[in-house]
């Protein structure tokens, strides 16, 4: 079966646009931030060492990220195609993630980079289920997340000095893979600087 990878800068929407858009598909959300936060979390190897490299912004080691994709693709709930949100950011590893499955659309979310620092500082989700929210763009309704257990989580990375190694890591390793995906011709652009529900239209049409 194929799969569809979200594709743009740090804080494009990735997240958002996977929630909403599991939603339709039915593919389980591959998000290899949140595998690598659970990581650090409960202090495994992986955990260990990419630490240093999410605080400073910096791409975590290609090894690291293909042999938990490997490993995370494996799970039954993968068969069918699956939504990569934020992999692969490097061309070995989309060279990689040709050798294991199939990948029938990238779309990529673009927002301008000054437009990034706004919604990164912004960021908060909700500990009890993972929505993403945004401060003034996409605040939490008044009585807490709608899945009840609402607990205010921000990320340690989420700050202004990290957004601008995280751009530059965008800028230098990422996005080449835009021309390697173009090549291919399973490219999408979406325009990202727009409402969240005209984002999630736009992607809904490219996958039809
Ligand atoms: P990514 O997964 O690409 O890093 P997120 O989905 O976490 O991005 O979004 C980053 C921040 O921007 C969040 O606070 C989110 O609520 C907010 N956001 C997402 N989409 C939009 C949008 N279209 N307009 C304004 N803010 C947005
Ligand atoms: P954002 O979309 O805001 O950049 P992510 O949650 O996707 O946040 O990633 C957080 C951090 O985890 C990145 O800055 C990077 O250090 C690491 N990371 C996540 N995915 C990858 C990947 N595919 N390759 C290398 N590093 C990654
Ligand atoms: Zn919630």
């Amino acid at each position: 079966m194929s799969s569809i990878v979200l594709f743009g800068p740090p804080g494009a929407g990735k997240g958002t646009q996977a929630e909403r858009i599991t939603e339709t598909t039915g593919l389980p959300q591959i998000s290899t931030g949140d595998m690598l936060r659970a990581a650090v979390k409960a202090g495994t190897e992986t955990g260990v060492l990419a630490k240093s490299y999410m605080e400073s912004g910096q791409l975590v080691p290609d090894e690291v990220i293909i042999d938990l994709i490997k490993e995370r693709i494996t799970h039954p709930d993968a068969a069918h195609g699956v939504m990569f949100d934020g992999f692969p950011r490097t061309v070995p590893q989309a060279e990689a993630l040709a050798s294991i499955t199939s990948v029938s659309h990238v779309i990529a979310i673009e927002v301008p980079d000054d437009r990034i620092v706004e919604r990164i500082c912004g960021r908060y989700s909700c500990g009890g289920c993972g929505s993403v929210y945004h401060d003034t763009f996409n605040p939490v309704p008044e009585n807490g997340c709608d899945c009840g257990s609402w607990i205010e989580k921000r990320r340690a990375d989420d700050n202004e000095d990290t957004v601008m190694s995280r751009l530059s890591a965008y800028h230098a390793q990422t996005s080449p893979l835009a021309n390697w995906y173009q090549a291919k011709g399973i490219f999408h652009q979406i325009d990202g600087n727009r409402g969240i529900d005209d984002i999630t239209q736009d992607i809904l049409r490219a996958l039809e």
